[in-house]
């Protein structure tokens, strides 16, 4: 028998977004969509090319559009808040849905399909390596604009072989990131499943770019790679974006855990919160001569005689993180493992998602303080050049004035936030040993609320000796 489609919706819940009057036009109309798509893809385009244009340090755009605009800055806001629309007005993502149509359409080869080749390999060595151990690379307009090329070709070429946007899943340097992270946010596309139960061909799942079925995204507790691009909702009305309380998926249970999730959360707090704590936190402070990873990279930069465009202290600060979060993480998670009698996957995989608010909820402190003195005016300078606006102006605050303080509140609650999942979570993996299961995993979210008192306490006792450069 053939089943009709589910056209029209009449009754949309109060909570789902797509119903809402403005917010709806704003997140599903398809010329909203393209408008945000063709200006992403205009910025990105006109960033590179400006770069390659004027390579000098004169050139204030480049640098602003990719390092202060997109990223960190409208990543870090959105992500705990509206969730993926990073994606959703991604230009590669954009221009990935095209061409993955005229392309070759190919299986990703099992090598390829691999999430951690994304994290590890684009994100962590190819950004915060170079990064911490060459600040000064990715500074240049010429350098951003050549990295940005590669991946955009790279991006192009894996869209043209590939089927399912192979590019986003594995290679993308915040693919995995963005899905994982948000999942602390208070949006969550779904379907009506009432609806659903008469449809036997889901024109939600067919019209996804991703192969993504999203009728099924309530009842696995995971929105998997979704990107919010609305293609499923422009093929069926069916489909829902709900305003739910913040991070909710956190608190249940999940059906398919991902050990990629769990690593984005782990890997990052390491290389991004704890790192930049040590190295352009403690490293800046009074006592950074007796901070481990400034008297080891010095000592290493002295032996082998590096110039100074090479940064050990960064690289030796970035090591010592991972080496400290994983030896925690590994450690306490072997005694759950015995506490809880199941084994360090599960532990990890069940309790791990409690880590996802510590970098990125966190994360906000550091970006809110660099919107008022650093982002601000570097984009509304780069962009004045670029578009010859004439108009020039000073940075919001100047670092160090005392009411940015008050950011600094969200390092404690992506701290207590995480706890208080792990306290939740810790009755799905051992409902009987609860309290015992906790307090071993609360381990990371613990030194990371130690790290967060020790670093204000010292800025306050021991205030910063160096000025910080922009990153
Ligand atoms: S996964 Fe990466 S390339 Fe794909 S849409 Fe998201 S940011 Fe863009
Ligand atoms: S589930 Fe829908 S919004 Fe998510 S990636 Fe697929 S088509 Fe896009």
């Amino acid at each position: 028998m053939q089943v009709a489609k589910v056209h029209f919706i009449a009754k949309r819940d109060k909570r789902d977004i797509l119903g809402m009057p403005l917010l709806g036009f704003l997140f599903k109309n398809r010329y909203m969509l393209l408008f945000y798509r063709l200006l992403t893809l205009f910025l990105l385009l006109y960033a590179i090319i400006y770069g390659f244009v004027n390579p000098t340090k004169e050139n204030v755009f480049t640098t602003a559009v990719f390092w202060s605009l997109f990223w960190p800055f409208f990543m870090v806001i959105s992500l705990p808040t509206l969730g993926n629309v990073f994606c959703m007005v991604c230009p590669h993502g954009f221009l990935g849905k095209h061409l993955t149509r005229i392309g070759l359409k190919l299986r990703p080869p099992k090598w390829l399909a691999n999430p951690y080749i994304g994290l590890i390999g684009s994100n962590i060595l190819a950004y915060w390596f170079v990064l911490y151990t060459f600040p000064s690379f990715l500074r240049s307009p010429l350098n951003t604009a050549l990295f940005f090329t590669f991946f955009t070709l790279l991006s192009a070429l894996l869209f043209l072989l590939f089927r399912g946007m192979a590019y986003c899943k594995y290679v993308c340097p915040i693919g995995s990131v963005n899905s994982a992270f948000s999942r602390t946010s208070f949006t969550w596309l779904s379907t009506y499943q009432e609806e659903c139960k008469t449809c036997k061909k889901p024109d939600c799942a067919l019209a996804c770019p991703y192969e993504l079925n999203p009728s099924k995204f309530d009842s696995r507790n995971s929105m998997f790679n979704c990107t919010l691009c609305m293609e499923c909702a422009h093929a069926c009305d069916a489909v829902k974006l709900e305003a739910k309380p913040w991070g909710s998926s956190l608190y249940k249970e999940i059906k398919q855990p991902k050990m990629i999730e769990v690593m984005v959360y782990i890997l990052l707090t390491a290389v991004i919160t704890f790192t930049m704590r040590f190295h352009h936190g403690l490293s800046r402070s009074g006592i950074s001569d007796f901070m481990p990873w400034v008297v080891v990279g010095k000592y290493l930069q002295s032996m082998f005689n590096l110039p100074k465009w090479i940064d050990m202290t960064g690289l030796v600060a970035m090591l010592m993180a991972l080496l400290l979060v994983l030896s925690v993480v590994y450690l306490s998670f072997k005694m759950v493992a015995v506490v809880s009698k199941r084994s360090l996957k599960d532990s990890l995989l069940v309790l791990g998602y409690a880590f996802a608010p510590l970098m990125i909820v966190g994360g906000l402190s550091h970006v809110l303080e660099f919107f008022f003195t650093e982002y601000y005016h570097n984009i509304m300078n780069g962009f004045s050049q670029a578009f010859g606006l004439g108009i020039h102006v000073e940075a919001l605050a100047k670092r160090g004035e005392a009411w940015l303080h008050i950011f600094k509140v969200f390092p404690f609650i992506a701290g207590l936030w995480s706890l208080q999942i792990l306290w939740r979570r810790s009755a799905l993996l051992a409902e009987q040993r609860r309290v015992l299961v906790f307090a071993v995993a609360s381990s990371l979210p613990g030194l990371y609320l130690m790290l967060s008192i020790f670093a204000l306490w010292v800025m306050v006792s021991f205030p910063s000796v160096h000025t910080h450069g922009a990153h």
